[in-house]
């Protein structure tokens, strides 16, 4: 007997088929029964610039054959010294420490046990995360605790640590959602230790859309009571929402950031949690003790180094941002067209992510339209995996008009057949 494949986020006793990719070039996947899938969720958000870029996979064959894996404790590489410095090009100059691990958990946690440590090491008892409600920022049970509750994590409910939460400031609701942080932060019995946000837009959360005022004013609110403002930009970051990372349309500078998805180009596992210097010095002493206490066996795996220098190397050199850019014009035009549709609601674009309801009496994460909608979609060739009754685009950035209009004509089809 052979053993049987457990998958992520699957219900195995609904029996529904699992498709067989055997092959994937740009934008499009190919089947072992012989279709072409149009990739219209870049593979779960990852993907950037498209399926097997040849520079992302001439850098991974390069390197595997020079140096492929090496202890990052005490030792270093031309690799990963190679990103730090470009990625330089890329983020506020403040951000300058830069530590690696392997998945957006992964970077989630290294960002909360710096923000920890930094208030440890000083000798101050600030424990207390603060987050937004709807967030999602993985599935350890540290990312679980600080993530939004519900059937997901129901069973380990008990194990997770309290946060303090403050609304999501939906429109004409931002005012609440500031007073709420104002008010946690100025708790002189329980001075929270840092924020942790998703900037402008919640992924898993259902593509929950905010404006960069109010991000810039959650960030002012931190600074002006000493709270360390942590930026979640593992999806946001490279390109998705119009701009290489969100808090730049707010022009802040988080004091930690998280990015991992699209910092290979969404070809291999890697994160980066980000950090300015005095979370660096908190942790600098001739103390043993003081040291950062995280590593992971693959921390800066060179390979995963190389094809994230590729990625910065095809930012450099190629128009990503003018096929963001069109892509973001080409939604917006697709979404006046959904206006006219009756049975759908709450039309909302972030940058290259467009978003919408369709109605939908039980419309939550187990919406019974999930499931049904996404077999809808994969027999018409286009790989999309609504949130409950929210339906999302978010191609990877070379995806083509073509590709593009059919993407939108299949989902027109689709609320038509579900109306
Ligand atoms: C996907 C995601 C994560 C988790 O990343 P993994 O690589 O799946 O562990 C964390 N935060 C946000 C905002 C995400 O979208």
């Amino acid at each position: 007997m052979t053993a049987k494949i457990w998958h992520p986020f699957t219900q195995h006793g609904l029996g529904q088929p699992i498709p067989e990719v055997v092959r994937a070039e740009g934008a499009i996947l190919y089947t072992d029964d012989g279709r072409a899938i149009i990739d219209a969720i870049s593979s779960w958000w990852v993907q950037t610039h498209g399926h097997c870029h040849p520079k992302i996979v001439a850098a991974i064959q390069q390197q595997s054959a020079q140096l492929d894996q090496i202890i990052f404790a005490g030792w270093t590489h031309a690799p990963a010294q190679q990103l730090a410095k470009g990625l330089s090009d890329f983020l506020p100059e403040t951000l300058d420490h830069i530590f690696f691990s392997d998945s957006g958990s992964t970077a989630v946690e290294v960002a909360l046990k710096m923000a920890l440590g930094f208030w440890h090491n000083q000798g101050q008892d600030r424990h207390r995360i603060l987050v937004m409600d709807h967030s999602y920022h993985g599935d350890t049970i540290g990312a679980m605790s600080i993530g939004a509750r519900g059937v997901f994590n129901q069973a380990y409910a008990p194990l997770l640590f309290d946060v303090g939460s403050i609304p999501f400031p939906d429109q004409g609701c931002g005012q609440a959602a500031l007073d709420a942080l104002t008010a946690f932060c100025a708790d002189q019995n329980n001075p929270p230790a840092a924020l942790i946000v998703e900037p402008l837009i919640l992924g898993a959360g259902g593509m929950k859309i905010y404006s960069p005022e109010i991000l810039a004013e959650m960030h002012r609110i931190c600074q002006q009571h000493d709270v360390l403002f942590i930026a979640d930009e593992v999806m946001t970051g490279w390109g998705r929402t119009g701009t290489v990372f969100a808090c730049e349309q707010a022009g802040i500078t988080p004091d930690i950031l998280c990015m991992a998805k699209g910092l290979t180009g969404g070809v291999i596992p890697l994160a980066i949690t980000a950090a300015t210097a005095p979370i660096y010095d908190a942790h600098f002493s001739e103390d043993r003790a003081k040291m950062f206490f995280h590593s992971s066996s693959f921390t800066a795996n060179p390979i995963a180094c190389a094809a994230a220098n590729a990625n910065l190397q095809i930012w450099q050199d190629e128009p990503v941002q003018q096929r963001i850019d069109h892509i973001i014009k080409r939604h917006h035009d697709f979404a006046r067209q959904l206006a006219k549709h009756q049975n759908i609601s709450a039309i909302r674009q972030c940058g290259t992510i467009l978003a919408f309801e369709i109605y939908d009496t039980n419309g939550d994460y187990m919406s019974a339209l999930g499931p049904a909608l996404l077999s809808f979609f994969a027999e018409r060739g286009v790989l999309l995996r609504p949130l409950g009754n929210s339906i999302y685009i978010m191609p990877p950035y070379c995806i083509t008009d073509r590709q593009l209009s059919t993407i939108y004509s299949v989902v027109e089809e689709a609320i038509d057949h579900f109306a």
